[in-house]
């Protein structure tokens, strides 16, 4: 529970009263913090707010996401592309949306992330700021997969924005669960380019299962880059055996393998279609 509520002035600031304070989180929209039983466990709160990390630009070859913006802001935004408009909307409550930040829910990096099955999928970049082991400010600008594969080691890394390429790849995602308002099941995110010669690259499948983790299925993609899945069906079966997933109140596992599988193998044939970028 929070019992010390502190405003950074800039993000150097804000790195080190993270550092020097025990328990303490950056503090965003603050709704997985105050939320009941949330497993972020602090004390302190840092707020991000007087930062400046608030705004969605256009910088030419990329449109620039401030992580303070909220999931509203996105869907609101002419700049930003609908399949992060569609990840956004997974947010059923308004009110939510209104407070939640594209950076919180990717710091969290969910079992039911509305967000990161699609952004990972999008093969966006992260611009991030750390103190060195000696103390001095740094920033970087890493992959999102990178930001995935080593979540934990990124436990202290403030997150100032998304970059996202203006490419004309395809992304889509979909989020299985009984109604806005439950948890997920499965969130899916898949993306991938095909050029004029029909040759499709850089694919990026990713699924949040509840109860397990976001899982990146590697293997799919390489087949998929190889040819060896060229179907929507192939993709379904493919998915369905590497997919991880546990019983839990939300559903069996042997459900959820079906209901990822079932959604790749959508955004597959809606990219095969040639589906909106
Ligand atoms: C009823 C309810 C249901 C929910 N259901 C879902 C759901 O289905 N799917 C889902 O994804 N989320 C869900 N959430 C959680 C939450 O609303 C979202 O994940 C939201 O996007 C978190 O953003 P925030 O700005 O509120 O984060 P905060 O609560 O402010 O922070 C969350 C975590 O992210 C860290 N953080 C915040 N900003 C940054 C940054 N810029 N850089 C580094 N770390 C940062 C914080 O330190 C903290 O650890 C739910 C919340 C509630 C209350």
């Amino acid at each position: 529970m929070i019992q010390e509520y502190l405003v950074a002035t800039d993000t150097e600031d804000a790195l080190k009263l993270k550092r020097n304070k025990n328990k303490s989180v950056f503090y965003a929209g603050g709704t997985e913090i105050n939320r009941l039983n949330s497993k972020v466990d602090a004390k302190v709160a840092i707020s991000l707010a007087k930062l400046g990390l608030d705004t969605i630009t256009d910088e030419g070859s990329y449109i620039r996401i401030g992580s303070m913006v909220t999931l509203q802001k996105l869907v609101e935004s002419a700049l930003v592309p609908q399949w992060l408009k569609d990840a956004a909307l997974f947010c059923g409550s308004f009110t939510r949306r209104n407070m939640a930040t594209i950076g919180g829910n990717l710091a969290l990096m969910s079992d039911q992330s509305y967000l990161a099955p699609a952004l990972l999928a999008s093969r966006c970049r992260l611009l991030t700021a750390n103190l060195t082991e000696g103390g001095a400010y740094s920033e970087d600008n890493i992959p999102i997969r990178e930001y995935h594969a080593y979540h934990q080691q990124f436990s202290g890394t403030l997150i100032l924005a998304i970059s996202l390429s203006k490419d004309s790849r395809y992304v889509g995602t979909k989020r299985f669960s009984n109604s806005a308002q439950n948890s997920a099941a499965v969130t899916v995110g898949f993306g991938a380019t095909q050029d004029n010669e029909q040759v499709i690259d850089h694919v990026r499948v990713f699924t949040a299962v509840h109860g397990s983790s976001v899982q990146r299925l590697n293997a799919i993609e390489n087949a998929i880059e190889n040819g060896e899945l060229t179907t929507p069906a192939d993709v379904q079966l493919a998915v369905h055996q590497a997919v991880a997933a546990l019983d839990d109140f939300v559903g069996s596992s042997a459900y959820k393998r079906y209901i990822a599988s079932e959604g790749l193998a959508q955004l597959f044939a809606e990219f095969l279609k040639g589906g909106a970028k």
